[in-house]
């Protein structure tokens, strides 16, 4: 964890040091994720440990409203261009990379200049509110799905160029979830999994998803800040690898605009005292009183939830109906159109059953998703929030009188109408706090504004690489 050194932390940086320098680590890059879902970066030589774990590394707060194409706007607390931060390595997650010879990475808490926690560290909201989970008796686990749609790098492209007129080259013409993807693509998908087995990450499935190019990696589960930084390290090793490949990776929300787009899943489960709140006998779906409560918190949160999980206005080209992005606000199990999807797992499994939110996509930063999911279940447990009836059917399928019969209404179809939904949500600006609730909404507003008056493939074209 990031804050000013004590001895022991002393004696965690030596051993460190012993330990990288073995593995010939020359630089360490030291990442957090901003509020538009872009992971931004400093690095360190590796014999700079010692000092960044005492003194940290400075880095501005106004990335705090930086958009996701690098402009700058402002909230009522922060921007402009006076202050500093400093971005504290967490020692217990430093990974040597193995698709960057000679690099290391650790995700950062970011604190001020007198070793106060900066209050819009969002990787330290996510670590407030798992523990405030901790402290209602809930322990909450979580995973993402990772999506990305692959393509041949352009030789000679000049990175100036306008990428609305880049022809994408995909590097295989494999049907969806076809197997002669995995042939034509078959080092590179091994190279991805052999990157992420030895940086510790424990990979479940690598498989082609629906869209040209598409692939999808997902890992185990773990803490909920665990898995927001296991978001980013996935992430960036598919990037490494790829680029090692000759090969580009895009996780934006619409790669194209018209086809199925990259989702970012959030899955959970929950347990109290080591025991799971999916596997209760006799319990409707199994789940446990606290368990519906907590969906059912998520469930009444979700348009709020959507300025956090689908942050970016081309979010909202991914988000049509019947395309599995789950955008009616219905849950359902085993219902890959509902935006909450429960899962029951194997009846013999004792530790089985969890939930995924669909909705999610990859512009979104992991940290707020996990922090505000949370937020939001926890409010359902004090509030004693219930969940409707589930949905078998596609709600996309419906007719608008069936749809309004049995209460499913659309997820905001805009990034605005998202905002406007977020901004008015108590609990969501009650866990965040102003600082850093008005830094989201500030970008949001931004990203509106920007994008207003631009038509679909230009929006997918401009957001295509900035994740
Ligand atoms: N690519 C889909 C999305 O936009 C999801 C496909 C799946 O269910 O894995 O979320
Ligand atoms: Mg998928």
């Amino acid at each position: 964890m990031g804050s000013p050194a004590d001895a022991e932390q002393r004696g965690h940086t030596r051993e460190l040091a012993g330990l990288l320098d073995a593995e010939a680590v020359r630089n360490i890059a030291l990442s957090w994720v901003d509020n538009a879902g872009i992971a931004r970066a400093k690095a360190i030589p590796a014999a700079r440990l010692a000092h960044a774990a005492r003194r940290g590394v400075g880095m501005s707060p106004v990335f705090d409203v930086f958009t996701s194409e690098d402009a700058i706007t402002a909230s009522d607390h922060l921007g402009g261009p006076s202050g500093d931060l400093r971005l504290f390595p967490d020692l217990d997650r430093i990974t040597v990379l193995a698709a960057q010879p000679g690099w290391a990475w650790a995700p950062a808490d970011r604190y001020d200049q007198e070793g106060a926690p900066h209050p819009a560290c969002q990787r330290q909201f996510a670590r407030a509110m798992a523990e405030r989970a901790t402290a209602a008796g809930i322990d909450v686990r979580m995973g993402f799905e990772t999506e990305w749609v692959v393509t041949r790098a352009p030789k000679g492209h000049d990175p100036g160029e306008d990428d609305a007129y880049q022809p994408l080259d995909y590097p295989c013409t494999g049907p969806a979830y076809g197997m002669s993807r995995i042939v034509e693509l078959s080092d590179y998908l091994r190279d991805v999994t052999e990157a992420l087995t030895l940086q510790g990450i424990d990979v479940h499935q690598i498989h082609p998803e629906y869209a040209p190019g598409q692939f999808e990696v997902s890992c185990a589960p773990g803490d909920p800040v665990r898995a927001a930084d296991d978001a980013v390290l996935v992430r960036e090793t598919v990037r490494a690898v790829s680029v090692r490949h000759g090969l580009r990776a895009s996780f934006a929300p619409s790669v194209v605009a018209g086809q199925v787009g990259n989702g970012c899943h959030l899955h959970f489960s929950l347990n109290r005292d080591g025991k799971s709140l999916h596997r209760t006998p006799n319990a409707p779906w199994g789940l446990a009183p606290d368990a519906v409560a907590f969906l059912g918190g998520v469930f009444a949160a979700l348009p709020a939830l959507l300025a956090v999980g689908c942050p970016s206005p081309a979010s909202y080209l991914r988000l049509q109906p019947s395309h599995w992005a789950g955008v009616y606000q219905c849950w359902g199990i085993e219902n890959r159109e509902a935006a909450l999807r429960l899962i029951p797992g194997a009846p013999d499994d004792p530790d089985g059953g969890s939930a995924e939110l669909k909705t999610f996509d990859g512009a979104a930063n992991p940290y707020l998703a996990v922090g505000a999911v949370i937020a939001a279940g926890l409010h359902g447990i004090e509030t004693g929030a219930q969940l409707p009836a589930p949905e078998t059917d596609d709600p996309g399928t419906l007719g608008v009188r069936e749809r309004a019969r049995r209460g499913i209404l659309r997820l905001p179809a805009t990034l605005t109408e998202a905002a406007d939904r977020f901004e008015k949500s108590a609990p969501l600006h009650e866990a965040m706090g102003k600082v850093l609730h008005g830094a989201v909404l500030a970008v949001r507003r931004a990203e509106e504004a920007r994008f207003a008056d631009v038509d679909a493939e230009e929006l997918a074209a401009a957001t295509r690489w900035r994740w």
